[in-house]
């Protein structure tokens, strides 16, 4: 890796250089009723649009390589049969600037699921080919536990990240990609100092989480409680309203539709994000649901992200960015559900 020290007003150059693809940044839509700034990621077309003193955006940036619908195929009748036409997705490279280390560790759990394993969806990996991230350095909101989850630094799947130092960043540089373009910026080598200065702040910002999660042991406590009282308790408050798989940067689960037309001459096939919290997410052909209470669908979505991913993959499928507990109209938080699963509470 290499560092560089670039100057906090070279930031606007360097969203100059990049403005000729599609940039998505963190912006500010509006305050909550006690006057908090909400901010999530949305199209940017001017440097000063850019939120980059957010906390913590509603959405993670997931939807802009994997959204909530889109279209598989296109099927017309022509002649004697069916003409199937697959949407070409844009050609323009997608700039993701200022994602926090959360957001950058999600993507790299989605890309195992979605572009390393057997089965890889070639939509996303074309999307993500043609995906240049800026990574940058945050301070823990109250509810943020990445730190638990082990993704509170980024270590790979960015191009750039920034930390800042006061009226400078220090810049860890990561692709080819990436150095070329600060090659244009007036950028200079980290001195000792600056390097002592990137630490202390990094050590820092460890100190200042308040919520945590004790994941020790966790997928064997998740086996041992798997008939425990406290997934009735948290599951029947659950309103299945499929919220915290929407705000979720990791959650990835969907379903396929086809689409008719009355006219029996065109057809879509479309695939739709789905929740495991919503009620027919385990409903099958014939009618059978095989989870119709909340609390056995609650207890799936658990189970998939601390136990499944875990033996799939090795790794958690949460990255601890607390969206879901802030979104959840039930108070439904992860941290208070491992810790009553765990029999803490
Ligand atoms: S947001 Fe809360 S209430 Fe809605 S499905 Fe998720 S856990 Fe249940
Ligand atoms: S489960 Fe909740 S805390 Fe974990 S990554 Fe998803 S939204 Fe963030």
């Amino acid at each position: 890796m290499i560092f560089r020290i670039i100057k906090k007003e070279d930031l606007a150059r360097l969203h100059e250089l990049l403005a000729v693809n599609i940039v998505v940044g963190p912006v500010l839509k509006g305050y909550d009723r006690e006057g908090r700034p909400l901010h999530d990621f949305d199209r940017v077309y001017d440097f000063a649009e850019l939120a980059l003193d957010y906390r913590l955006t509603v959405h993670s940036a997931k939807r802009f390589v994997l959204p909530y619908r889109e279209t598989l195929a296109n099927f017309k009748v022509e002649g004697a049969g069916w003409q199937k036409e697959v949407p070409s997705g844009s050609d323009t490279p997608l700039v993701l600037f200022g994602l926090h280390p959360c957001d950058i560790n999600a993507l790299n759990k989605l890309d195992l699921v979605l572009a390393r394993s057997v089965y890889p969806n070639p939509v996303y990996v074309e999307k993500r080919k043609k995906l240049f991230i800026i990574g940058l350095d945050c301070a823990p909101a109250p509810q943020c536990f990445c730190r638990s989850m082990g993704a509170d630094i980024a270590l790979h799947g960015f191009d750039l990240f920034l930390t800042d130092l006061g009226n400078r960043y220090f810049v860890e540089v990561l692709s080819a990609a990436a150095y070329g373009l600060l090659d244009q910026i007036a950028g200079r080598e980290p001195s000792g100092k600056e390097h002592r200065l990137y630490k202390q702040i990094t050590t820092e910002k460890r100190k200042r989480f308040t919520t945590s999660v004790d994941t020790t042991d966790l997928t064997k406590i998740l086996d041992l409680e798997f008939g425990s009282p406290a997934w009735a308790h948290w599951g029947d408050r659950c309103l299945s309203c499929g919220t915290c798989a929407n705000v979720c940067p990791t959650c990835y689960c969907y379903g396929v539709e086809e689409h008719i037309d009355l006219t029996l001459k065109k057809a879509d096939k479309t695939r739709s994000l789905h929740s495991c919290n919503l009620v027919d997410f385990a409903k099958v052909a014939g009618g059978h649901n095989f989870r119709p209470e909340s609390a056995t669908r609650l207890k799936y979505r658990y189970y998939h992200k601390h136990r499944g991913f875990v033996e799939a993959f090795e790794e958690s499928l949460c990255v601890g960015c607390g969206r879901c507990g802030i979104a959840c109209l039930a108070d439904i938080t992860p941290p208070e559900v491992i810790k009553s699963v765990r029999g803490e509470e």
